[in-house]
């Protein structure tokens, strides 16, 4: 058990999250890493953030001038898998007409059928996905949300186990 007078070599071979060959310690740091990308990625976006009409790279999905693996698609909403996967499922759903919502925080009354529609596209990618024993969605919202695409965006996440509460 480490102490407070342990010398600070003893203290750290002693303690697997600070061991430079502990494969804990790989793995935090590994995660450290991506949490730190993704909100870096997220107050970049925030400190100059677009007009509300201002494509994004969503813009260019839907218009396929860059390739995405798309799973889903009706005339409203489109769902692909995320280019950079946090779960072994994850799956984007967008409107495809922005009409303003940048974000949720934007969203105003004539925004709620949209919001209805990606919801319940969203329990259908589930199920077609194959996710019977759950799933997450999220929805990040401005740089304290760690929002980086400014095109509002649900996150589908599931096959394993989430933690709660998020980071
Ligand atoms: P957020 O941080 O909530 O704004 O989420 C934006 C998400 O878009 C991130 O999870 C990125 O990995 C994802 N993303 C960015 N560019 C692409 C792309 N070209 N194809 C698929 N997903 C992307």
């Amino acid at each position: 058990m480490s102490s407070a007078s342990e010398s600070p070599d003893k203290a750290t071979a002693n303690n697997p999250l600070k061991h430079p060959n502990s494969r804990i310690a790989v793995l935090t740091s590994h995660f450290t890493a991506t949490m730190s990308s993704e909100k870096d990625a997220a107050l970049a976006a925030a400190a100059a953030p677009p007009p509300a009409d201002s494509p994004t790279i969503f813009d260019k999905i839907i218009n396929k001038e860059i390739p995405a693996k798309v799973v889903y698609e009706d005339d409203k909403v489109l769902a692909f898998r995320d280019i950079a996967p946090q779960a072994p499922t994850h799956i984007l759903l967008i409107p495809k007409i922005k009409d303003g919502l940048t974000g949720l925080s934007q969203a105003e009354e004539r925004h709620c059928e949209i919001l209805g529609q990606l919801l319940y596209a969203a329990k259908l990618v589930a199920k077609q996905e194959g996710l019977e024993d759950g799933f997450r969605v999220v929805i990040n919202d401005g740089p304290d949300g760690c929002q980086s695409v400014y095109h509002l965006h649900l996150h589908l996440l599931g096959g394993r186990q989430m933690n709660w509460p998020p980071g």
